[in-house]
């Protein structure tokens, strides 16, 4: 959309940083693309932000509570303090090459972007940049706290951040995500999740001469997924129990010694989830005293529903509307429906408007590991035009648009909304107070307790072994320019 007449005079700074640094904003975007790191191993893509952050004036602290991919870069002093965060993980097998309508790996079987974390990591640093040079500018007063949050596909990062106290100090959020057009719902959006491992250890032999001798692990694991089961009938319609078997043994003729089932629990309430996985750590014990086997949990994530807030979403939409959806050329549009053919969706092309949040998206069995801040300050997490529409993520077609112009375009376009709401809290410390206020009432009394183990600690092996597989291969496709913000 062209740059509207009536903007105040910091409002067409921000614009025009975003304008600007538009090839700066693609190129981060592509960069990251091809890194196509899995959570925990997002070396490169932190690697590059941080140092982006850091040129621009950000004091960064990089390794953040105990995550060595994690970031903290802070910019501005005093009140209000404003966070804005991001994920920028990839998923495994996902590798796409952009552009073309069709699946085509860049490396088979390698981790790919698939869910658009590599455009929203660029909308984050062009928006944290933008803001500050509006700070330096027009000698606005407040902090910008940028975190860069990782392996959300795994739920993993900022409830530590914040059990860890990293938000503390922090008065308003905004979290952005790719979609295929703008959006700032508000109200309750996601659910609960826990997600942990139960490892069961017995006594192998050899389970042809022997058996029994044995002490069966994978019995044990079995007899959990049946007591799970059995339990389904007695969970409420918004609760959810899914499984793999991560380890089931090695060869038939030999009785596992050890055995892992790795669970999600979700309900609408932290609490619900909480007594979820109470009553699954009961049935866990009961398979093991079945078994005469041992246990132990491991919770590899633990996140609080997604909420967003009104005060947050109603500035962000006034955003929206002044930025509007992205000028899609022809060409853009004919890759979308070529896509959405092969794909076998609805073929209607690229978003041309914009939609207005009401508050009433309503709340969705889906997870992010963002939701625990929305319960710590209020905060929003907002939706940007990057993508083509009808696609799903975590598939092949859905990494499609992420390092094409579709993608460029729509990262400008979250940028200077982010930029622009952050400026109008640092210009408005009156409506920080006015988003406190409508949190409160929010919350309407529920207490945020971290569902994490006070002891818990990262898993920072995490897809090590994957990305060290596939690394020397991807790192042939690596982008050699890199972005240069001014
Ligand atoms: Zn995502």
């Amino acid at each position: 959309m062209s740059k509207p007449t009536n903007l105040g005079r910091t409002q067409q700074f921000i614009w025009d940083y975003q304008e600007r640094n538009a090839k700066a904003t693609a190129t981060l975007c592509d960069s990251i693309f091809y890194f196509g790191e899995l959570g925990m191993q997002e070396f490169e893509t932190s690697k590059l932000m941080c140092d982006l952050l850091e040129e621009g004036g950000f004091k960064v602290e990089r390794g953040i509570a105990g995550f060595p991919t994690g970031f903290c870069a802070v910019y501005g002093s005093g009140h209000p303090v404003i966070a804005l965060h991001t994920e920028y993980d990839a998923n495994p097998d996902n590798s796409q090459a952009a552009g073309v309508a069709e699946p085509k790996a860049i490396v088979e079987g390698a981790p790919g972007h698939c869910e658009g974390h590599n455009v929203n990591a660029a909308v984050l640093v062009a928006s944290a940049l933008a803001a500050a040079r509006a700070i330096d500018k027009f000698g606005l007063k407040g902090t910008i706290k940028v975190f860069g949050a990782p392996a959300e596909e795994q739920l993993v990062s900022r409830p530590y951040y914040v059990r860890d106290g990293w938000f503390d100090d922090v008065d308003i959020a905004f979290h952005d995500h790719l979609a295929d057009e703008f959006r700032a719902p508000y109200g309750l959006l996601q659910s609960a999740l826990i997600s942990a491992t139960f490892t069961f250890t017995g006594e192998s032999a050899h389970a042809g001469v022997a058996p029994w001798k044995a002490r069966d692990a994978l019995d044990a694991v079995v007899l959990m997924d049946m007591g799970v089961a059995q339990y389904r009938e007695h969970m409420l319609p918004t609760m959810r129990a899914h499984r793999v078997i991560t380890n089931g043994g090695d060869q038939p003729n030999v009785v596992p010694r050890k055995a892992a089932i790795w669970w999600y629990f979700r309900d609408y309430t932290a609490e619900g989830a909480r007594k979820l996985f109470d009553q699954a750590k009961k049935i866990a014990d009961g398979a093991a005293l079945m078994t005469n086997t041992s246990v132990e949990v491991d919770v590899m994530a633990a996140v609080w529903p997604t909420r967003g807030n009104r005060t947050l979403a109603e500035t962000v939409q006034r955003n929206i509307d002044l930025v509007g959806a992205p000028d899609w050329t022809a060409e853009e549009d004919a890759l979308a429906r070529a896509l959405q053919t092969r794909a076998g969706v609805k073929v209607d092309g690229l978003k041309r408007t914009v939609v207005r949040a009401d508050g009433a998206g309503g709340q969705k069995t889906s997870a992010s590991d963002a939701g625990d801040v929305s319960w710590k300050v209020p905060m929003l997490k907002f939706y940007y035009p990057a993508n083509i529409p009808n696609i799903s993520f975590h598939h092949w077609a859905a990494g499609v648009a992420l390092a094409t112009s579709i993608a460029h375009k729509g990262a400008v376009a979250g940028a200077k909304v982010m930029a622009l709401s952050v400026v109008d809290f640092l210009e408005h410390p009156e409506r920080v107070a006015e988003a406190k206020a409508s949190f409160r009432e929010e919350l309407n009394g529920v207490e945020y307790r971290s569902l994490l183990p006070p002891d818990q600690k990262p898993p920072v092996e995490l897809n090590r072994a994957t990305m060290e597989k596939f690394r020397p291969a991807m790192a042939r496709h690596y982008v050699t320019e890199r972005p240069c913000f001014a």
